[in-house]
């Protein structure tokens, strides 16, 4: 069989093509040039695997699309406190170039408009990094995301550099507020040449299943940047990924995203994929048309609102059953799905409302996805509470989802393997 997905991606296209509405920029000289009818839609699962349709190889510069990644390694390399201090995380409900600092600090309202952005690309790097070193680790960074080797398209740079008016203007405002503490071109040369980066939709899939991937990239395997980060970038992208026209994505798409002014546009959901687009017209907030066209296509076709989450907790109980009988008697609960704070109620409000009849008990674990650390500790903490009202508790546990069982004080807990022998007590 050949999956559907490809064909799918195909149709959407061909169901947007028609539109020619927007305009390429044209505040970048080399960017008006580009071919406008240039489509292409990839999607890359958080186990690495690209559907892609259209021109999905065709390499662009990346633009404000590497502001999220940018503002990530700033994270990582620097940490929150710093960051936070230099840039915050509120909408500005301006345009992505408006010169929008708060009155008193000078500190750009967010990274992902360019006076935030210009902060972000000069944090990244150690401390006291010069021009060249903070690029490396710019383009390294951003490589790493991508899965393969970035190149800069030095036309688009010398081009964007040449007409940086407003991106100086706001650099010499943070200079003079203190925010940065270089000089304000080199920083503009800076966020400018990573602006250049060139990508291909494929590459921004890819980019984007690795923040829904909690910052592991699915194709190479390798760790980014951390958990923390990626929430981080992730809730910024949300709220401002989209500029003035943040508040009516966010409820029609529903998907954290980035634009960019060449006309590509991710949105990473996680747990579940990254999806990118590429044409180059844009709307009046500098958004892609017919991008965000196919974004609200897949929303509606593939249920990728955020905020359409299924409830799962009421299965997390899979089965439940005496096996065996007289003293050799032992309940089995299956468990199943993931283990997160509504399923792990779930689970101690039934063993509240029906106890367990025998005295031992089997924990089956075998169908759990995931645990997390609060599904975790709410499992413990029902084992020790059982094994006070007086029952010995089995876990079984194949894939070793439950890391550390130990319930604390009072409680016992018995881990065994598919075969029924004890791996830990
Ligand atoms: N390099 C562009 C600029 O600074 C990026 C803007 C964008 O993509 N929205 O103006």
């Amino acid at each position: 069989m050949r999956s559907p997905i490809p064909d799918y991606l195909t149709d959407a296209l061909r169901s947007v093509a028609a539109d020619t509405s927007g305009a390429t920029a044209d505040y970048i000289p080399e960017l008006a040039q580009a071919d406008p009818d240039r489509l292409a839609a990839a999607l890359c699962t958080v186990d690495g695997h690209v559907y892609s349709a259209g021109d999905a190889d065709v390499e662009f510069s990346i633009q404000s699309i590497s502001k999220p990644f940018v503002y990530a390694l700033a994270l990582a390399d620097r940490g929150f406190d710093e960051v936070l201090s230099k840039v915050w995380v509120e909408p500005s409900g301006d345009s992505f170039n408006q010169i929008s600092l708060e009155p008193e600090s000078g500190r750009p309202r967010n990274p992902m408009i360019n006076a935030g952005a210009l902060v972000a690309t000069s944090l990244s790097g150690p401390p006291g990094a010069g021009a060249d070193q903070r690029f490396e680790r710019i383009v390294d960074g951003l490589s790493a995301f991508a899965g393969r080797r970035l190149e800069v398209d030095e036309a688009v740079y010398e081009s964007e550099l040449h007409h940086a008016y407003r991106n100086r203007a706001l650099a010499n405002m943070l200079r003079a507020h203190d925010i940065i503490a270089e000089d304000p071109l080199v920083a503009v040369a800076g966020y400018t040449r990573q602006c250049s980066l060139l990508v291909t939709t494929d590459d921004l899939a890819v980019m984007a299943a690795t923040l829904a991937n909690r910052g592991v990239n699915p194709v190479t395997g390798r760790p980014v940047v951390s958990a923390p980060v990626v929430r981080q970038v992730l809730s910024v992208m949300s709220t401002c990924g989209m500029y003035d026209g943040a508040g009516d994505w966010m409820t029609r798409v529903g998907v954290p995203a980035k634009s960019g002014v060449s006309g590509g546009l991710i949105g990473a959901l996680p747990g579940q994929a990254g999806i990118a687009t590429f044409s180059p017209r844009l709307d009046r907030h500098g958004n892609s048309v017919r991008g965000v066209d196919l974004f609200q296509r897949f929303t509606a076709d593939m249920g990728m609102h955020l905020m359409d989450v299924p409830g799962t907790a009421r299965e997390a109980i899979a089965d439940r059953y005496v096996d065996g009988d007289g003293p050799d008697a032992i309940e089995v609960i299956e468990l199943q799905g993931d283990l997160r704070f509504a399923a792990a109620e779930h689970v101690v409000r039934e063993f509240e409302v029906r106890p367990p009849v025998t005295s031992s008990i089997l924990l089956d674990l075998a169908r759990i996805g995931t645990i997390d650390d609060v599904g975790r500790r709410m499992l413990l903490e029902a084992v020790r509470r059982l094994t006070i009202d007086g029952h010995e508790v089995f876990v079984l546990d194949p894939d070793q989802v439950l890391p550390d069982p130990d319930p604390g004080t009072g409680g016992r807990i018995t881990v065994v393997d598919d075969r029924g022998q004890v791996r830990q007590r």
